[in-house]
């Protein structure tokens, strides 16, 4: 749960100021690409944890409402995960992540998730769960012929021996930077960090670069498929790239190719990019293609 308090300034350590505002915004990387999956137009069910707060209630309801199966989202004692963000009058933010039931998953949530994770087309994951539990989804997925698509968001070195697991990895620019230390600043630096991605293991790779579109690239291929964002008026561009990469997760598993996949993908998110908000601001499969015809 995003928990977001505008303030005219930051207080200090140890200062009370009055706030503007408080709002709730229902969120998460998972839930958000899960609600983006199925409102284009995926079956989706959402694995992972919520606390016996309220906000866990209001976290599963909302999942339910966007036509996810949150039916194996576990409640844990304690806490949601809950993202306390605070606004300023200048945009600047500050976050405290705290992970709450997220960080509460284990092995034992890995062997009650397994049966449904392997009856699907594919997994996708974020990290935003404890490392432990990521690579041992990946590595069952994978062997037993679940296509995997992670999205290692907040990004963090990925040990060299889990990129063999990956299908899919799809990184933005920071993320791609931290990973490979290449700054992706244009379509010749993206080739090549696509290429050291690939070198590593993963399939394929996709690279988001926010208004310059996206690289898609996967072995044995001598260049990479530009894909141009559509131009639109931002508004607030949070979850845009939760929203193409559940859009392009839901769109390939339904047999779409890659291509059209990403411009799928690309649609979808220009549309958030128009609204304010995370979650709120995903489309479904009826305004995705309308925008496109
Ligand atoms: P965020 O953290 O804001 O959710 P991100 O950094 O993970 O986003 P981006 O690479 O910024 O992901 O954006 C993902 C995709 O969304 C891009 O590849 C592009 O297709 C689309 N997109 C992002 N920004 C814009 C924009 N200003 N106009 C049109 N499309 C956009």
């Amino acid at each position: 749960m995003d928990v977001v308090n505008r303030v005219v300034r930051h207080p200090q350590p140890g200062e009370t100021i009055h706030g503007l505002s408080t709002t709730y915004h229902p969120g998460g990387k998972g839930a958000n690409q899960a609600v983006a999956a199925a409102l284009a137009g995926g079956d989706i069910a959402l694995f992972g944890a919520v606390g016996e707060d309220g906000f866990g209630v209001e976290l599963k309801r909302t999942l339910t409402e966007n036509g996810v199966d949150a039916s194996s989202v576990a409640v844990k004692p304690g806490t949601s995960g809950i993202a306390f963000i605070t606004v300023d009058d200048t945009a600047d933010n500050s976050i405290i992540l705290s992970a709450g039931a997220n960080g509460q998953l284990g092995a034992a949530d890995v062997d009650r998730m397994l049966p449904g994770l392997l009856a699907a087309h594919s997994v996708l994951l974020q990290n935003e769960i404890p490392w432990p539990v990521t690579r041992e989804v990946m590595e069952q997925a994978h062997g037993n012929g679940v296509r995997v698509i992670f999205n290692p968001a907040p990004a963090f070195l990925l040990p060299e021996d889990a990129y063999r697991w990956i299908d899919l990895l799809v990184l933005n620019e920071s993320e791609a930077e931290l990973l490979t230390g290449i700054a992706v600043a244009d379509g010749a630096a993206a080739e090549l960090a696509a290429d050291r991605l690939l070198e590593r293991g993963a399939a394929a790779v996709v690279l988001t670069l926010g208004e310059r579109g996206s690289l898609y690239k996967a072995q044995g291929m001598a260049i990479g498929v530009a894909t141009s964002s559509y131009r639109v008026r931002a508004v607030d561009t949070t979850a845009a790239g939760d929203t193409f990469i559940g859009a392009l997760a839901s769109a390939t598993a339904k047999g779409m190719p890659i291509a059209e996949g990403l411009a799928f993908a690309s649609a979808a998110a220009a549309i958030a990019v128009t609204r304010a908000g995370a979650q709120e601001s995903i489309p479904t499969l009826e305004e995705i293609e309308a925008f496109m015809s």
